[in-house]
């Protein structure tokens, strides 16, 4: 079958994978040069199926107004003239029950869960290397308060099988030695041994490459710009280059596949939510973090390539505005200054700021659509590469109409209102 993919970041990419593997026809097309130049770009570098959670959670709606007065707060809203923001975030505050929570949860977990065992796969099937390592991610706790506050998500860890080791600083130290140097700063720490890291960028590059050598075409500088209806199917994509005919399509346009979207009548409640990352050339290897180190009071993470300190974080609603704000560098400078403080030569780090493609119940849209040939991998948000490999791969079987690995169940867009 000729199947067009709609996006080349990592959602994309690895569903090209995952559908050329199956034997299908596969173009890429995305309006960038190469793959993953948006959000994919420069994320926080996690494979955390450990963390898969949504940010709508039973707190949450205290928490963010206390947020919204602090300056490093790892939440800024900048109200816009925007219903569908204000839609977005009255649908996200009704997520915050304990009951729709679970259900989320168990949705995000499905999926992630089965990601990390494709990841696992594809790596040893391609040999792809990426600045990976796997040696587990390590949230760290600043007060007595926030280890209390951990036992609720270590009763999730549980009933979801996830292992975690509770570790007090002596312990946090001898996993992540460079925090010798910050002790007193700390009191502890939650690690998630079977969490990953790596550059997104790299794994997404390398293999939208390797996929090539499987047939795959790639059309890049090329605007989507909507979607052609014959006989209730999609019988073609209109581009900047011309229209595109295929038995199948994809969206995979991250933040921006509502618009392509609703042109055809398919509601997606996706809504850029935007982050910020720094990458910093390491000075000394010995005061670097080895694997992610996630700051609990700043919801920052901070992430150890071969040469360079990636630190990432901020969840900004401020429309799909890509202006590079200097406070949020301040903020995520002054986190990585304050952990690793001789780490890394942050005068000379890149800022970069992307857009996650969120829903409000923060599960992944994945699936097929009440158009027989439409489908759709979206709405990630805050762990779109942790869930790429899992979401390719599921939504590849949908499509060749084979037997899915996981239930699909609650991952399409039929959960919402159409
Ligand atoms: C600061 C930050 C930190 C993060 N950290 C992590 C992390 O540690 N772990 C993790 O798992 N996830 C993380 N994420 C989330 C993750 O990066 C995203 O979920 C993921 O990159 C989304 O991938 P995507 O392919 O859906 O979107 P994108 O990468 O944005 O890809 C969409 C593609 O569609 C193309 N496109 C859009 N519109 C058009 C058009 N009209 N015509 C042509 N092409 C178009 C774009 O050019 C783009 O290439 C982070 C995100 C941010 C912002």
């Amino acid at each position: 079958m000729k199947v067009v993919v709609l996006g080349a970041g990592v959602i994309g990419v690895t569903h090209a994978y995952y559908l050329a593997k199956a034997g299908h026809e596969v173009t890429v097309i995305d309006r960038q040069a190469a793959a993953a130049m948006e959000t994919s770009h420069a994320n926080a570098g996690q494979i955390s199926p450990g963390y898969s959670a949504p940010w709508a959670a039973p707190g949450i709606p205290v928490k963010a107004m206390k947020w919204l007065t602090q300056k490093h707060a790892p939440l800024k809203l900048h109200p816009q003239m925007d219903i569908t923001m204000w839609k977005w975030m009255v649908q996200m505050l009704a997520n915050c029950s304990e009951a729709a929570y679970a259900v989320n949860k168990e949705r995000m977990m499905r999926l992630a869960e089965y990601s990390r065992d494709c990841f696992i796969d594809l790596r040893a099937e391609l040999g792809i290397r990426y600045n990976d390592r796997q040696q587990g991610t390590l949230q760290m706790f600043r007060t007595e308060q926030q280890v209390a506050a951990s036992k609720k998500d270590i009763e999730v860890l549980e009933r979801c099988n996830v292992p975690y080791e509770v570790l007090d600083m002596d312990a946090c130290i001898a996993k992540e030695p460079a925090l010798a140097r910050v002790r007193n700063k700390f009191v502890g720490g939650l690690r998630l041994p079977g969490d990953e890291t790596g550059d997104c960028f790299e794994f997404t590059q390398k293999l939208a490459t390797l996929t090539e050598g499987l047939g795959v075409k790639y059309l890049f500088n090329t605007d989507i710009k909507a979607l052609q209806q014959r006989d209730g199917r999609i019988s073609a994509v209109q581009t900047s280059q011309g229209a595109i005919e295929a038995d199948a399509f994809v969206v995979a346009m991250g933040s921006y596949s509502p618009f392509l979207l609703a042109d055809v009548g398919v509601k997606v409640p996706v809504y850029p939510v935007k982050g910020y990352s720094l990458t910093v050339p390491i000075t000394n290897a010995d005061a670097a973090p080895v694997s992610t180190v996630m700051d609990e009071t700043y919801k920052v993470a901070i992430t150890r390539f071969e040469d360079r300190i990636r630190v990432a974080g901020t969840a900004e609603l401020s429309g799909y505005n890509l202006e590079l704000r200097e406070p949020r560098r301040e903020t995520i400078a002054m986190v990585v200054s304050d952990v690793f403080p001789d780490g890394g030569d942050v005068s000379q780090a890149e800022f970069w700021t992307g857009l996650r493609p969120m829903t409000p119940d923060g599960t992944p849209i994945v699936g097929k659509t009440g158009i027989a040939n439409l489908f759709i991998n979206t709405g990630h948000g805050t762990l779109g590469w942790t869930m790429s490999c899992g979401s390719g791969k599921l939504l590849a079987d949908i499509i060749s109409q084979t037997k899915t690995d996981i239930d699909p169940t609650g991952l399409d867009v039929t959960r919402y209102p159409q």
